[in-house]
């Protein structure tokens, strides 16, 4: 597990959603690759990875990691193109993603679903809906998307069309999947990560079968050798997002069966459940929270509002 990441599971089990902006952030350094094409990725020590599409006609970013990590992501796009940023796109609400929304919307318009805006612009509860829980501040304007769409957007550019599609109710309730056909490429945001069990946003409007249907209809609709920049986590394949799903769809099925047996969450943790996955145990989201993360967004609880969209 990577410094920043953990600080940010630090804070989620701290109850403390600003704490991350307090940390030291000076020894971070951003890593960037080439991952296809003119797609790049800039990593930054567990933060969200940033995709990026550059080319004559200037940069699109997809994410833009923590305020305090805006001005190295600026640089090391600038150690890749003097071009400008023309546009930013936002995967989801959460602030290891959307951190650099205001420093980069000085320079382009930032583009999401209807339902990033919104919870940036409310602020609110995010959580597994049981030990996983904290409150994210309401975002100054200055970081709120000025564009945004229901279902799909197409930002032309750079000899590409990079679309970003809504998939509901996934990680969370405002989560775009990012293509990039001609550099065959797909940015995930955090419908998949491969820091372990992924954290599905119950109270954020996320469920595990949103989570299930996004990834399904990502393996089907692409080719067999795109290469996959993961929410958090090194390039992989569509292979590794098929033993992803498979364990996705497992842990639900196991967790199902038992609630049709009547079983409760602490007789499911008991039995320890999800032992034949353990391998997916991480720091940040365990066995333990996983399972209470299926057990409510399979009986419908969570503490958190849904926000109603069309
Ligand atoms: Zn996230």
């Amino acid at each position: 597990m990577r410094r920043v990441w953990m600080l940010f599971a630090v804070c989620v089990f701290a109850g403390s959603f600003t704490a991350a902006q307090d940390e030291d952030f000076s020894k971070v350094q951003i890593k960037v690759s080439k991952v296809a094409g003119n797609v790049y990725v800039l990593e930054g020590d567990g933060a969200g990875n940033i995709g990026a599409s550059i080319g004559d006609d200037g940069i699109v970013i997809v994410d833009d990691q923590y305020a305090p990590l805006a001005e190295k992501v600026q640089a090391a796009l600038k150690g890749i193109t003097d071009k400008p940023v023309r546009f930013i796109i936002n995967t989801h609400y959460h602030h290891d993603h959307t951190g650099g929304n205001a420093y980069f919307q000085k320079q382009a318009p930032i583009i999401a679903q209807d339902n990033v805006r919104k919870r940036l612009e409310s602020g609110g509860a995010a959580g597994n809906g049981g030990s996983v829980h904290f409150e994210a501040k309401a975002a100054p304007k200055e970081a709120l998307p000025i564009l945004t769409f229901d279902h799909d957007v197409t930002v032309h550019l750079n000899g590409e069309d990079i679309r970003a599609l809504y998939f509901p109710a996934g990680h969370t309730d405002g989560d775009s999947i990012i293509f990039f056909p001609h550099s065959n490429v797909v940015h995930m945001g955090d419908d998949f990560v491969t820091y372990g069990f992924p954290f599905i946003d119950v109270e954020g409007g996320g469920s595990i079968d949103g989570m299930i249907d996004a990834v399904t209809q990502v393996i089907f609709q692409l080719p067999q050798d795109v290469k996959v920049i993961p929410g958090h986590g090194a390039i992989s394949s569509l292979d590794d997002m098929r033993a992803y799903l498979a364990m996705l769809k497992a842990t639900r099925d196991v967790v199902q069966q038992a609630l049709k047996e009547g079983k409760t969450l602490d007789q499911m943790k008991q039995v320890k459940l999800l032992d034949p996955w353990k391998k997916y145990n991480g720091d940040f989201v365990s066995a333990d929270v996983f399972l209470e993360t299926l057990y409510n967004s399979l009986t419908g609880q969570k503490t958190g509002k849904l926000i109603k969209h069309n």
